[in-house]
């Protein structure tokens, strides 16, 4: 019996988790990628003055990355995530004191309960803040309000300056990449159950050990090749091909076409506006993608004579512009005398338009504040920008994401910013990527799809 065959579109988390996942169910892939690395917005590249591979930005998992997880052990690199017993996180404040959230070995969410009255150099009185929040949580997370901002939220749970800059706003920062007073309560409360409110596991923090490329992309290929699936490297998509409502293949830059009819598009939400043909642009459904914003995400990466951070493999730093620092040559074990630090800035909208000196002295200035006992010189330095870093979660916003299911018949869409529920994350994109991969493999336009795309009025 023939295999079913999909087209998927984009190498990142989202494709090659689909397309991985394709092939486990028994199907077959062509897949086309517009870089010759693939990687997408989690990838490594050699740089120079480092001498080794870099990330495009630090990027952390949780211990609820099911998605993630599910891929990265069928690629047998799951162990290359470095996943904390309970959550810790150290945060440091101006002058270099230290307030660590260590979570002891019990259930959730009392774990996270007693890890917060654990933190040194937080008053009671913001501690208990947060336990309230705590307790109305599963009432809250049945109710989220998708036009409510993070900022209102917390004042609704009368949480307190303190509070916000210890712990609210890193979690909201790192894990929306959205300013709290723009970002979505909903979207919030998505993270806050998934992570606390399940296991103990799930609450805790997972650091990739390798460059990020190096932890799926090439195992990926190989799998898909070993398969016998066609893999297409740096031809990017140029337009997809739509016959009366159904999806029939794509056209890539050199001009070779590809015809297939379940198609899996594993893009950024503009590449695909930019590839649909016209009349299916102004689609409702697609409209509302063409109003989704992106927001930036800068990563500093700084060789230094020797770590501020003490054998920490990072901290958060309370009250600056950048908003973490992880030890690189610590995480992944390297015996050296110069020591690489990745630091990172999110919602970076304010410090994206700077020049690279200005950023290096911004990191200088940063390295002095909070560690004045142990000054680094810094031998080396790159920034690196990422305007499209992820989708804006601006309060009011969810309801623009379209889900993985398309109104054109065969397309499916997958990347982190589909409907999924959660943030646009790796987990995001893996969920979408499984999520897509199921429904090509189911037979192709099933009556409920067809009602579906009566009911949304369809062009052609
Ligand atoms: C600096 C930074 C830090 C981050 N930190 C975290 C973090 O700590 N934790 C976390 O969970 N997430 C983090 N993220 C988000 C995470 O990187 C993304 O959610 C995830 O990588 C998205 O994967 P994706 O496959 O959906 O999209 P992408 O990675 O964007 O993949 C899309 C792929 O499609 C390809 N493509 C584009 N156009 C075409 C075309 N025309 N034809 C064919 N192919 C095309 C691209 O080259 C790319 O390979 C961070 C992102 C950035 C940028």
């Amino acid at each position: 019996m023939n295999k079913p065959h999909v087209l998927v579109v984009g190498a990142g988390f989202a494709g090659l988790s689909a397309a991985v996942r394709i092939v486990e169910l028994g199907g077959t892939v062509t897949l086309v990628e517009a870089t010759r690395h693939g990687g997408g917005r989690a990838r490594s590249f050699d740089d120079r003055s480092f001498g080794r591979p870099i990330d495009n930005g630090q990027h952390l998992m949780m211990g609820c990355y099911h998605h993630t997880r599910a891929f990265l052990r069928s690629l047998g690199t799951e162990s290359s995530v470095d996943f904390q017993r309970d959550l810790t996180v150290p945060m440091l404040r101006p002058g270099g004191t230290a307030s660590v959230l260590r979570c002891p070995s019990l259930p959730a969410p009392w774990h996270l309960g007693l890890g917060l009255l654990g933190m040194r150099g937080v008053g009671f009185r913001h501690k208990v803040a947060a336990l309230r929040a705590g307790l109305l949580l599963s009432n809250e997370v049945r109710r989220p309000d998708d036009t409510e901002t993070c900022d209102a939220w917390l004042r609704r749970m009368g949480q307190t300056p303190a509070i916000r800059a210890q712990f609210w706003e890193p979690l909201i920062l790192a894990t929306l990449n959205e300013d709290p007073l723009v970002a979505s309560a909903a979207m919030l409360l998505a993270v806050l159950e998934r992570g606390f409110l399940g296991t103990r596991d799930d609450s805790a923090l997972g650091v990739p050990k390798r460059p990020l490329s190096e932890l799926y992309v090439p195992q990926a290929l190989a799998r898909l090749e070993s398969e016998g699936c066609e893999i297409v490297l740096g031809d990017p998509m140029r337009s997809i091909r739509v016959s009366g409502g159904k999806v029939t293949g794509i056209e890539t830059r050199s001009g070779r076409t590809f015809d297939a009819d379940r198609v899996v598009v594993a893009v950024p939400p503009h590449v695909l506006l930019d590839c649909l043909p016209d009349p299916w642009r102004r689609h409702p459904e697609f409209a509302d993608v063409a109003r989704l914003s992106y927001a930036p995400i800068v990563n500093l990466w700084a060789k230094v004579d020797r770590s501020p951070l003490e054998g920490r493999p990072f901290v958060g730093l309370v009250g600056s512009p950048i908003h973490w620092i992880f030890d690189r040559t610590t995480i992944e074990g390297e015996a050296s005398d110069e020591v690489v630090l990745s630091c990172t800035i999110s919602a970076a909208y304010g410090l994206v338009g700077d020049s690279s000196d200005a950023l290096r002295d911004l990191l200088a200035a940063e390295l002095r504040r909070f560690f004045p006992k142990t000054p680094v010189r810094i031998h080396a330095f790159k920034a690196v920008k990422e305007k499209r870093a992820t989708i804006s979660h601006a309060a009011g916003t969810y309801g623009l994401r379209p889900p993985v299911e398309s109104p054109i018949t065969g397309l499916l869409l997958a990347g982190d910013w589909v409907r999924t529920g959660i943030p646009a994350t790796i987990e995001s994109a893996c969920q979408a990527g499984h999520e897509a991969a199921t429904l090509a493999l189911r037979p192709p336009a099933s009556a409920w799809h067809e009602g579906r795309r009566r009911t949304l009025g369809v062009v052609s």
